[in-house]
């Protein structure tokens, strides 16, 4: 028996040894025995069920600088976990941009601020006294910054739900697919493998419906299957209403952030036919002329990628504390590997990010000095 006990208890925490539990228990005499010395580990979906059977502090984090999928997700998932009875908070390590702002729940989210340290100590304290901690839409902690080691060091079971390339092994129970386009839809699936598909109202729908819609560019991008819009489809029979959520997101803008946008366009995007690429960037000062907020450069990058003949856009803006870098190609382009290996990111094959601790000069300069190394893909 002992030795039965020391042989899955070097497999907890990984899928083979989920497995392995598995095929076991689908034999009764030897499942009971498992079972009994053995607990069901957190990467069965069971076991995760019956965590949840009874009610938790649950604390959900999601990514610096959170977009609609990390806080649609969030959001979404929480208004679940609150129905069935839990006490949930979600802890963003930045504050997000204002068009997420009509996203039920949001009173109960603590957003890290430069401003104070309360929010921190806040979340510090929730994290410790979290028994269940769910990491959404992020897959490396140091996409949380100070908050990783947090969650590391906490002593409450840990869920990762996400679709980022190269995920760290920090959780106990894992649902992570590449495959899938958003975190939302995971959210969805996750809901619906715990039986609770019926769950899911209007608040929740509209929630995990704008990370669906975002994350697929609004159904245009290549990561968009009919997985994608039967997931969809399920949302909107539940209340999910797909014109007022694209008003609210994509229809919202303040007058500066569309000047902005037209100051870019007009003044800032370069093109470099050699290397088929084209990017923006954009100073400090620039940004602050235009009165930039939080969220108001999103999707600029993507104004790039549209020029016919393009297969890689990058946006690169000061953010003060660093120089940030969105990248995004075409097809077999991958910008994945090029932020992972040159700027401290990464992301998806089509769509990453990364960051710069140069200043915005430097950091275009290396950008230009890397180009030569992928000039045969980009021409491919
Ligand atoms: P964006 O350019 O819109 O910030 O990010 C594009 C994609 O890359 C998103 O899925 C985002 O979560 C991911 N991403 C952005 N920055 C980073 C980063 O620094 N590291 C990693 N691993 N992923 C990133
Ligand atoms: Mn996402």
């Amino acid at each position: 028996m002992v030795a039965i006990l020391v042989f899955f208890e070097g497999f907890k925490n990984y899928n083979l040894g989920a497995k392995v539990l598995k095929e076991h228990r689908t034999k009764k005499l030897e499942s009971r025995i498992i079972d009994y010395f053995c607990p069901p580990v957190m990467n069965d979906i069971q076991a995760l069920k019956q965590f949840l059977s009874s009610p938790k502090k649950v604390v959900i984090v999601t990514h610096f600088k959170p977009d609609a999928d990390a806080l649609g997700s969030s959001l979404g998932l929480a208004g679940y976990l609150i129905k069935k009875g839990h006490f949930v908070d979600v802890i963003t390590p930045s504050d997000y941009p204002d068009f997420l702002g009509w996203m039920p729940l949001k009173e109960i989210v603590t957003a890290l601020s430069k401003e104070s340290n309360e929010p921190f100590k806040k979340a510090n304290v929730l994290l410790a006294k979290a028994e269940i901690i769910f990491c959404l839409d992020f897959s490396s902690l140091q996409r949380i910054n100070e908050l990783g080691e947090k969650v590391k060091e906490a002593s409450g079971k840990k869920v990762l739900i996400d679709h980022h390339l190269e995920p760290e092994n920090f959780a106990d129970f894992e649902k992570w697919d590449v495959s899938s386009a958003s975190t939302a839809e995971l959210i969805y699936e996750l809901i619906d493998e715990l039986g609770d598909k019926n769950e899911i109202d209007a608040n929740i729908a509209n929630c995990l419906y704008a990370g669906l819609m975002t994350d697929t560019g609004g159904f245009r991008h290549n990561n968009t299957t009919q997985k994608e819009f039967l997931i969809a489809s399920e949302l909107v029979s539940r209340g999910a209403s797909p014109s007022e959520v694209a008003k609210k997101i994509y229809d919202t803008n303040s007058l500066e952030r569309l000047r902005l946008t037209g100051y870019a366009l007009s003044q800032k995007l370069k093109v470099l036919p050699e290397f088929n690429t084209a990017y923006i960037t954009l100073t400090w000062e620039e940004l602050r002329q235009y009165g930039s907020q939080t969220g108001d450069t999103e999707g600029l990058v993507n104004y790039g990628l549209s020029i016919k003949g393009i297969k890689m856009a990058v946006l690169m803006y000061d953010r003060k504390e660093e120089i940030k870098l969105s990248f995004r190609s075409l097809s077999d382009f991958d910008v994945n590997a090029l932020a992972r290996k040159h700027f401290s990111g990464g992301g998806h094959k089509n769509a990453s990010g990364g960051q710069s601790k140069l200043s915005l000069e430097e950091t275009l300069k290396k950008f230009l000095s890397i180009l030569p190394e992928y000039k045969q893909e980009l021409n491919r």
